[in-house]
């Protein structure tokens, strides 16, 4: 077996994680009443269709306990508040889970309303002011005069310098995944990007000629997360 050198020269994933663990503990002290007393992991996901998810007690340490969960896409690295804010936002979700009224993943009841616009980050349902706040998958902006922007402009923890490579410093969709097109009656087609297909099946059993539509397969973040 290779030796591991003790000097490591890779430590891209120990800089990411010490810095979003500064950003963790800034604000589990300084946005909460009570600090959490169950850690956090946060995990990048490009996944996950909000720009943030938290999912209580999804891990243990195999000893005296659980750890909760805040998943984060990566794109929210492109901008440091939004990071920051999305982390926040969940650790009130997080905050709610242990101390008072937490209903469910994602879900903002009337005490989450409360407890986010007393942290400068106030619900929308559309992200912008006003729209529905109470129910599932709510988003929220980021109020310029709240607790939160304040604490932003305060933070003194170490920066970040990884962030997604813009557009076109990486290789196309169809490059790294292919891409899939699919027509109306349910046929598929594994494809390079930007063609035109017609559908075998289609011709075949209803003599027609019938145009595959190409599929995304990444899903952009659906409300962006505002400084208003
Ligand atoms: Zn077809």
């Amino acid at each position: 077996m290779t030796e591991i050198p003790s000097e490591p020269i890779q430590n891209t994933n120990t800089e990411i994680g010490n810095y979003l663990d500064n950003i963790l503990n800034y604000y589990n002290h300084e946005l909460l009443d009570t600090p959490l007393k169950t850690r956090c992991l946060i995990v990048l996901n490009p996944k996950v269709g909000k720009d943030g998810l938290f999912i209580p007690k999804k891990w243990t340490d195999g000893d005296s306990g659980s750890i909760h969960e805040i998943q984060v896409n990566p794109k929210c690295l492109e901008q440091e508040i939004v990071l920051h804010s999305v982390i926040a936002r969940n650790l009130i979700f997080a905050w709610q889970f242990e101390n008072s009224n937490f209903t469910r993943v994602a879900y903002l009841n009337a005490e989450g309303v409360k407890l986010m616009e007393d942290a400068g980050l106030p619900p929308t349902s559309t992200g912008e002011p006003g729209g529905d706040k109470i129910g599932q998958g709510k988003t929220y902006y980021i109020a310029k005069e709240g607790k939160f922007a304040g604490l932003f402009n305060s933070y003194k923890g170490i920066t970040c310098k990884y962030k997604p490579a813009p557009k076109n410093e990486r290789l196309s969709k169809a490059k790294v995944y292919g891409s899939k097109y699919k027509c109306e009656c349910g046929n598929y087609a594994d494809s390079k990007s930007g063609s035109s297909y017609i559908c075998g099946i289609c011709k075949i059993n209803k003599n027609k000629e019938v145009f595959m539509k190409e599929e995304k397969k990444e899903k952009p973040i659906s409300k962006p997360v505002k400084i208003l």
